[in-house]
């Protein structure tokens, strides 16, 4: 069976104190949580405030990154290796948000090879798919998140994909308050499932861990969590405050 994994994603917020603080509070609500797996992804100025602190607490909250670049080091100003993600303490990155799609203009290929050079480095990457509203309106959903799985998936092993998180984030359910109702969510997450049985094989589609991400809150978790393809979620807002993320890790 899979276990659930929820993931906080900071996006651009805290300080290092802030960020302490934070996962100090956030364990001690979580304490004794079994059966769900726990991650948060702050911005990198904090990564490592924030992994010396998870030690001190015992190690049952898992560290990841927002983004990476693909090269091992380099003349590349502004970025960050998988390598040193690695050197941090983080298991997890998050690759292809929307935000980085839609603002820095992320492409497939680009996350393609960001997927291969965090696993050639022992990171778990979670990669990010999502249609946005004009899209879904068209009734496109279906071929935007094959392009996005098929593109930022390509040339994988079965097992390797067998490892990975996906994470099904609609667009336009990222911080609009706007959650997908549970079926419409299950119903891609579903898609994307079948999609990867086609690519990897039965094995590695069954194993692979599907979250929802977009507006997920403590009173709308456990519905969209119940779902058979709905293996845990990506937060974003109610991830940075102790009491709402935990709220979503208690309903899971
Ligand atoms: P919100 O939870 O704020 O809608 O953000 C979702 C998200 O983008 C997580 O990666």
């Amino acid at each position: 069976m899979r276990v659930p994994i929820i993931a906080g994603n900071w996006k651009m917020h805290k300080t290092a104190g802030e960020a302490v603080d934070l996962v100090r509070e956030l364990a001690g609500l979580v304490a004794g949580i079994r059966g769900v797996e726990i991650a948060v992804c702050p911005p990198f100025t904090v990564l490592a405030a924030v992994a010396e602190q998870l030690q001190a607490l015992g190690g049952g909250i898992a560290l990841g990154a927002q983004n990476m670049y693909w090269e091992n080091e380099g003349a590349f100003t502004g970025e960050i290796a998988p390598g040193m993600l690695r050197d941090t303490g983080c298991r997890y990155v998050i690759l292809g948000h929307s935000e980085r799609r839609q603002y820095f203009g992320e492409t497939d290929t680009q996350v393609n090879k960001k997927v291969h050079a965090a696993l050639a480095h022992g990171l778990t990457p979670i990669v990010c798919v999502g249609e946005r509203l004009e899209e879904r309106e068209a009734g496109t959903t279906e071929d935007v998140v094959r392009g996005q799985v098929q593109g930022s998936l390509a040339g994988l092993t079965g097992r390797q994909a067998a490892g990975l998180v996906v994470a099904y984030e609609p667009v336009w359910a990222i911080g609009t308050g706007r959650t997908a109702s549970a079926s419409d969510a299950q119903q891609v997450n579903g898609f994307i499932r079948e999609l990867l049985r086609g690519m990897f094989g039965e094995e590695a589609s069954r194993a692979v861990r599907i979250q929802y991400g977009g507006s997920v809150k403590p009173d709308n978790a456990a519905e969209l969590m119940a779902q058979p393809d709905i293996d845990g979620a990506l937060v974003g807002g109610a991830s940075l405050q102790a009491g709402s993320f935990a709220g979503i890790i208690k309903n899971t």
